[in-house]
């Protein structure tokens, strides 16, 4: 039997506002334990929520730029369930009237292929505090801090094919969402977190098959170990004669599987129904305008310009636009150097290699743009070689000024004078005698050898075509 595979997300993305979306206490993370939780976000008798304009805002404009529907009136609903961390015992969301509604994203598979992904809806909502199990000697601590903070549940069509199209579609809504400036994406504060949804189907088969949920996965990578594991699951379960229940999973990270968490009983167990202590949203034609016209520009179609204007491969267009701060770091360097094939060979490679191996963030990387530029016309003008350059780099990541001064300090400019390449490949010739027999005997793989003691001496900065050159000239036979 051949197997489908169907995967669904719901991504919950924290929209950055200052402060909760139905209160005036602050969103900022890492503070004490319940010192930003209000009397509204602890759900005390009497007090009425005020809807954040701001995350409005930002929802609009997460719909824009998905070219989805924007609801002229959504509707604000009490989703009730207990748990310790909720107080309210509901939390406020959005259900058959979402502000968002029917929109679509493009992924770009590992082939190439490109593929167009449905997004059922995007709602707002209330997050929920948190339970902290541990230090408190078997007790549960309970931090209202997070209850009331903004969130923006973004809903997939059950378009997703694999594991890695999952990832792929869950990285694109990441970068959008950092793009366009609705939240920070931050998955270790638990800013952006996702719910796979997963079932398998025989191919050819028209209806789905049950599906179960995998709550809040926080990477890319275990979001795609946990549905990986879950088709295996769901396939040997349905094999071995047995049939897939409707139920919440959580996956565990440590042994790589998915466990039971609960099953999932019907939505309306929810009891939902339109909060009456808000009135519904209207989302006039000014608004959205707005937010269209407020879109930077966006992922999708800086790739394209990428390509078409500094003539980058499609994964170097998409590898320098991963991120607003990277592709604009790339275009000062682009800019400055009058060398954009040079500037994304080197912010691409040098320059990310640098900074993955110091795990840091583009903003902080100690070679500036103009640094970088600096560079890069050094090479151009033949100051000093390509090898030399990634000297040169080591030593401006590590504070010793721009590339002049480097270049300058460590005398590391590059040999052109052609009487002084002479002489030193006068004096490797004579002193390598049988070296020089055996190249004009033939044996043209010594020339490599010449050219290495030539370099050697010449601590790397003699012109390499130069040495070639006058290498070739001065053995002939
Ligand atoms: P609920 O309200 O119970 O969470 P929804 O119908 O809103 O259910 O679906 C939630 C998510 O599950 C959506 O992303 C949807 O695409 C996905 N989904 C629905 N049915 C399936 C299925 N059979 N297999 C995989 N994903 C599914
Ligand atoms: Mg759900």
């Amino acid at each position: 039997m051949q197997w489908e595979t169907v995967i669904g997300l719901e991504i919950h993305t924290q929209l950055a506002t200052q402060s909760k979306i139905f209160s005036g206490a602050p969103t900022a993370f890492g503070a004490e334990p319940n010192t930003q939780a209000c009397a509204i976000d602890l759900g005390m008798p009497g007090v009425l929520p005020v809807l954040n304009a701001e995350a409005v805002r930002l929802a609009v404009r997460f719909g824009v730029a998905i070219a989805a529907e924007i609801a002229p009136r959504s509707v604000f609903a009490r989703k009730n369930y207990f748990y310790p961390d909720l107080p309210k015992g509901y939390q406020i969301s959005q259900y058959e009237l979402p502000v968002v509604g029917k929109g679509k994203i493009e992924i770009i598979l590992d082939d190439g292929a490109v593929r167009t992904i449905g997004v059922t809806r995007a709602h707002l909502e209330e997050d929920a505090g948190k339970s902290l199990h541990e230090d408190f000697d078997g007790f549960t601590g309970i931090d209202l801090n997070r209850a009331g903070t903004p969130l923006l549940e973004i809903v997939s069509e059950p378009d997703l094919r694999s594991p890695q199209e999952a990832a792929a579609y869950a990285r694109k809504i990441h970068q959008l969402v950092r793009y366009i400036g609705i939240s920070d994406g931050n998955m270790q504060e638990g800013s952006f977190r996702m719910d796979a949804n997963v079932s398998v189907r025989p191919v050819g088969q028209a209806e789905f098959g049950t599906r179960a949920e995998i709550k809040n996965l926080n990477s890319f990578r275990f979001l795609e170990k946990a549905i990986a594991f879950e088709v295996e699951r769901q396939i040997d379960l349905i094999e071995g004669g047995g049939t897939v229940v409707q139920e919440t999973r959580l996956y565990d990270v440590a042994k790589d599987e998915t466990r039971s968490m609960r099953t999932k009983g019907e939505a309306n167990d929810y009891r939902y129904f339109p909060d009456p202590d808000l009135l519904p949203l209207e989302i006039d034609a000014d608004l959205r305008a707005k937010a269209s016209v407020d879109l930077p520009e966006l992922p999708d179609a800086k790739r394209k310009r990428f390509q078409s204007q500094y003539g980058l491969s499609e994964y170097d267009a998409g590898l320098l636009s991963a991120s607003r701060e990277l592709a604009d770091y790339f275009e000062a360097v682009a800019r400055d150097s009058g060398e954009p094939k040079l500037a994304a060979n080197w912010v691409g490679g040098e320059l990310m290699a640098a900074l993955n191996k110091a795990e840091t963030e583009i903003a902080q990387s100690p070679v500036s743009a103009s640094m970088l530029a600096g560079l890069i016309r050094r090479i151009k003008d033949g100051t000093i070689s390509g090898k030399i350059a990634k000297q040169v780099f080591e030593a401006m990541w590590n504070g010793e000024g721009d590339a002049d001064a480097v270049i300058a300090a460590q005398g590391l400019e590059q040999i052109t004078d052609s009487s002084a390449i002479e002489t030193l490949i006068d004096t490797i010739i004579a002193a390598n005698p049988a070296q020089v027999e055996q190249y004009r005997a033939g044996k043209d793989k010594v020339f490599g050898f010449f050219v290495g003691q030539v370099m050697k001496a010449s601590g790397g900065k003699a012109n390499p075509g130069q040495v070639n050159e006058i290498l070739k000239r001065k053995l002939k036979p």
